[in-house]
């Protein structure tokens, strides 16, 4: 895959780079997009989009690698204009009917929802397209295979185009030659499947580098994964005692950020990087996430 096609747009999130990334790639049928990223970056996306010369209604095709608001909040905004929308099977029926993913995203965010991820509507049932896994969906010169990837969430898949892979939340997140943090949310966080699936696409041996959408550029996938496998493991082995005496969550989120901390900074983030990582609130979701993971496992 000529590297010069797929262009990376940093959707600036909360005033912030590299925190969450779309991609446009260039088909001989006109752009296609991989993740939209928040409804909230709609505006920074369409720049973007303009940036390259195209408009938002040029976009006729869209691939999601799962259906988190981060990664998909903006899909229903590009089906407004008419864009084919490619997803995992298990994605289908919350983007065609986002009700309970607007439910449950509000019992979080509260009233902080809209500054962060902006608003869903419903994406019609002929325009939302289930992806088998290891199926391929042509788009003028380009080719995309999902490879079904569930472990960060069930209804995830990462996209193959030749040697590139779209890995979505698969490689975790990545702050430039830093640390890769696994994000751990409720309700699906499966550490074992999420190890199984990194190895799932390690092996297919064509693939030789990963577009993040939380970080870009990854030009080292064996390593990168290796890392990120010791790290999703630590992360559930340090919150397994806390669920096995029955600690509350709040009261988990003191040591937890501790040790996050310390992790971060012997792998290299500046402290200024870290805070910016530590507001975001992800570490509560994480806790959250590991402490229903052990309890499924453990039961
Ligand atoms: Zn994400």
């Amino acid at each position: 895959m000529d590297l010069k096609n797929i262009h990376p747009i940093d959707l600036d999130f909360k005033g912030n780079d590299l925190e969450i990334f779309s991609f446009l790639v260039e088909s001989d049928e006109g752009p296609v997009l991989v993740e939209t990223g928040p409804h909230s970056c709609l505006t920074t996306l369409e720049a973007g989009i303009a940036a390259l010369g195209y408009k938002l209604t040029d976009i006729q095709h869209v691939f999601l690698s799962h259906i988190h608001l981060d990664h998909a909040g903006g899909a229903w905004c590009f089906a407004e204009h008419g864009a084919q929308i490619y997803l995992h099977p298990l994605g289908y029926k919350h983007m065609h009917n986002p009700e309970k993913l607007l439910a449950s995203a509000l019992m979080i965010y509260g009233d902080k929802m809209d500054s962060l991820w902006g608003t869903l509507k419903p994406i019609p049932a002929e325009q939302l397209h289930s992806v088998d896994d290891g199926q391929v969906i042509t788009i003028g010169n380009l080719a995309f295979t999902s490879w079904h990837t569930p472990g960060h969430a069930k209804h995830h898949t990462a996209w193959q185009l030749e040697n590139v892979l779209f890995t979505g939340d698969l490689a975790g997140i990545k702050r430039k030659e830093g640390p890769i943090i696994p994000p751990c949310p409720p309700p699906d966080i499966d550490i074992e499947l999420w190890v199984l699936n990194i190895d799932k696409v390690l092996a297919i041996e064509e693939i030789d580098r990963y577009y993040a959408t939380h970080g870009a550029l990854i030009s080292n996938p064996a390593q990168h994964m290796a890392k990120l496998k010791e790290s999703l493991i630590a992360f559930a082995d340090f919150i397994k005692p806390y669920y096995l005496k029955n600690i509350p969550a709040q009261e988990i989120l003191l040591p937890f950020s501790e040790y996050v901390t310390r992790r971060l900074a012997l792998q290299g983030m500046t402290g200024a990087q870290i805070k910016i990582f530590m507001e975001g609130g992800a570490l509560l979701a994480d806790i959250f996430g590991l402490l229903r993971y052990w309890s499924k496992k453990l039961s």
